[in-house]
């Protein structure tokens, strides 16, 4: 990592609650659910799925017990969207409490309703995702209470019944969140950002681009950069330290993050990490898996 290293103005907290509800409340439990990903979106194969297929319906691979039939293969015949996608337990709160455990089989009337529903339940547990992981970290008591306020009032929607779901306003409510999400970004990342530019004396760091693709970042300086949104597919970031980056909705797709060290990144997903290509020498926050076919 060379260069790139620096002070670690990230602290977290010990034996923090909200460990267990990103280990558990917003992970994917496909033993739950009822292939909700499987049938509800649309994907195509140029986004690594197996095939084109309609929103609504069974991808070919579905079995009737809602499990999939290419489990164990799914890498290995290139079905990478499948192992990148995440819903944030949004399948098995639908499921389970939304339908009360009312399949979409057996319930053919209400199905589409159940498939719109898991929409708007994968924004609201991506959302929870974001905010739970800002009380990760050690923070201003100001900011930690208002993070507090919106997760227990994000909550509450998921708790909704299929209809009020699927009338609310999310887009109001995702304004809300990014708002804050924006807020505590910037908290958190000015510093990492500061302490780069007396360094440095600015250079070796990047304007705000959202397109670099295929670039080659291994000596460009990402610290405390707000990448949000950012292209960076099959970039080369190579033994980068992305300490204080913000990587909120970022395409990772293919981006090579072999030796890199995200452990101190921010706003980053398993399922952006499923993407991209890492290795045993890769380190990553306590929250995130390391990927199976990583070496
Ligand atoms: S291949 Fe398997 S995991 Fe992927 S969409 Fe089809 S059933 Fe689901």
């Amino acid at each position: 990592m060379g260069l790139l290293q620096g002070v670690s103005y990230i602290v977290y907290e010990n034996s923090n609650i909200y460990e267990d509800r990103l280990f558990v409340d917003m992970k994917s439990d496909c033993r739950k659910c009822f292939g909700l990903c499987c049938v509800a979106l649309y994907f195509s194969a140029s986004e690594g799925f197996p095939g084109d297929k309609e929103a609504g319906k069974p991808c070919s691979n579905l079995k009737k017990d809602f499990r999939c039939s290419v489990h164990k293969d799914l890498q290995e015949k290139g079905h990478k969207g499948c192992t990148s996608y995440e819903c944030f337990g949004a399948g098995q709160k639908v499921a389970q409490t939304t339908f009360k455990g009312q399949d979409w089989q057996k319930d053919i009337e209400s199905a589409q309703q159940m498939f719109n529903a898991f929409s708007v339940m994968r924004q609201l547990h991506e959302m929870l995702w974001y905010l739970t992981e800002i009380l990760l970290i050690k923070i201003d008591s100001n900011i930690r209470n208002k993070v507090e306020h919106l997760i227990n009032e994000t909550e509450e929607l998921t708790y909704l019944n299929a209809n009020d779901l699927l009338e609310l306003d999310i887009d109001s409510h995702r304004v809300k969140v990014n708002s804050l999400l924006k807020k505590v970004s910037e908290h958190v990342c000015v510093k990492y950002y500061e302490d780069k530019r007396k360094t440095f004396k600015g250079k070796r760091t990047i304007s705000r681009r959202l397109d670099l693709i295929g670039k080659d970042l291994k000596k460009t300086d990402l610290r405390g950069e707000n990448l949000a949104g950012a292209l960076l597919i099959a970039a080369d970031l190579r033994g980068n330290n992305l300490a204080g980056t913000n990587l909120i909705g970022a395409d990772l797709r293919n981006v090579d993050i072999r030796g890199a060290n995200l452990t101190e990144s921010i706003f980053i997903t398993q399922s952006q990490i499923n993407s991209a290509k890492g290795d045993s020498n890769t380190s990553l926050p306590i929250r995130i898996k390391r990927p199976r076919d990583w070496s």
